[in-house]
């Protein structure tokens, strides 16, 4: 099998190796010990202030979503919420669940946010910005800078899912002003789902101290309670966690956060030259290295038989759209444990489909 979708990706193989092994009971020295190494090696990746603290919840990218918003927002914020594709509308969601007062920043698929766009929106009072740093379904990657530089300027607090960009894309959250940033287990990371991760620093540390959510199993507050001694409030996914810690060591080993980013750049770059001949157009006008959105040039040809195709007759797995985006957008990921030749492999493969007429 090859796996090019956004998550859950390949596995190297030694940390999948660890996904065999017995899991231990937690409330342990060692457990602990090995739960505060992540927290310092994601503070030194996320490039996050050392006052900063990291939050482990078990659950995919959205639990981490809805607990963020859930605990660092109140009914007195206005929020301004990036909608560019099926990521930003899950805030919205999460907004209306909670009654939260926010205005959406609508995007076209595949465009990014402008500096026109956000013109309206300053010095207006709002409290909040929240966008998701890489809009996965699209493969739009925001401007961080310009959304970082709107937020200071209007003094926002930002909220930044950067879920499928972390590893991916430079970042440096002291330096934007990142007052929460999220990521999850199975996307760079290339761990199984079941674990995302919340960054704070002080404002949105605060901001959880001062808040009183009504939820039981996601109250940020035990969470840093308990992170204080390396431990969580309940069971967490122990095996991942461990996997977790393995792959963080990798990364540091291999050169750290700033060559882990340019081998996803180098990668997207080989694929990106490979397609070039190939009849379809790029569907974003600002592409993050974790992804490439591509459409058929021949608008009568579905990108959803695409995948199937390769699914069924090659044993490949490109990503494939759902909604509006189903016929007319795949994707081609470049995170998890992915060489250059097995670019080579899917190119080949679909030439092979293009020379058989069999799409
Ligand atoms: C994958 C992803 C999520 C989270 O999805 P889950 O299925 O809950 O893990 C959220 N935001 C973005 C941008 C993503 O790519």
């Amino acid at each position: 099998m090859l796996n090019f979708t956004v998550g859950p990706v390949m596995s190297n193989e030694e940390i999948r190796k660890i996904g065999g092994d017995q899991i231990p009971y937690f409330r342990t020295p060692e457990f602990s010990k090995i739960m505060l190494d992540n927290e310092l090696l994601l503070k030194k990746f996320f490039k996050a202030d050392d006052s900063s603290r990291v939050v482990f919840m078990t659950g995919s990218g959205t639990a981490s979503m809805d607990a963020s918003v859930l605990n660092l927002f109140t009914k007195e914020d206005k929020i301004l919420v990036v909608n560019g594709g099926s990521f930003g509308h899950r805030f919205c969601e999460i907004c209306d669940v909670y009654e939260l007062n926010y205005t959406e920043i609508k995007c076209s698929l595949g465009k990014t946010l402008t500096k026109e766009q956000l013109i309206p929106f300053e010095n207006k009072g709002y409290t909040a910005f929240i966008v998701n740093l890489d809009e996965t379904s699209t493969g739009v990657l925001y401007d961080i800078e310009l959304i970082s530089k709107f937020c200071k300027r209007n003094n926002l607090f930002l909220l930044v899912d950067s879920i499928s960009s972390f590893l991916c894309d430079p970042f440096n959250m002291k330096e934007l002003g990142v007052n929460c940033v999220i990521t999850g287990s199975q996307k760079a990371l290339a761990l199984a789902p079941g674990i995302s991760l919340i960054v704070l620093d002080t404002k949105a540390i605060e901001r959880i101290n001062n808040n009183k959510p009504k939820t039981y199993y996601f109250n940020l507050k035990d969470y840093l309670k308990n992170g204080e001694r390396g431990q969580t409030p309940f069971t967490p996914a122990v095996g991942i966690l461990l996997q977790l810690n393995k792959r963080l060591h990798m990364i540091e080993d291999e050169g750290g956060i700033d060559a882990e980013v340019n081998r996803a750049k180098e990668n997207a770059k080989y694929f990106r030259d490979l397609i070039k001949n190939l009849p379809f157009d790029i569907a974003s006008n600002s592409l993050s290295n974790a992804v490439t959105p591509l459409t058929p040039k021949d608008k009568t040809k579905s990108a959803y038989k695409l995948f199937e195709i390769l699914k069924d007759n090659y044993g490949i797995w490109i990503c494939p759209n759902g909604g509006e985006m189903k016929d007319k957008i795949f994707r081609v990921g470049h995170i998890g444990d992915i060489k250059k030749s097995d670019y080579d492999k899917l190119v080949d493969s679909i030439k092979d489909v293009l020379n058989k007429n069999l799409w």
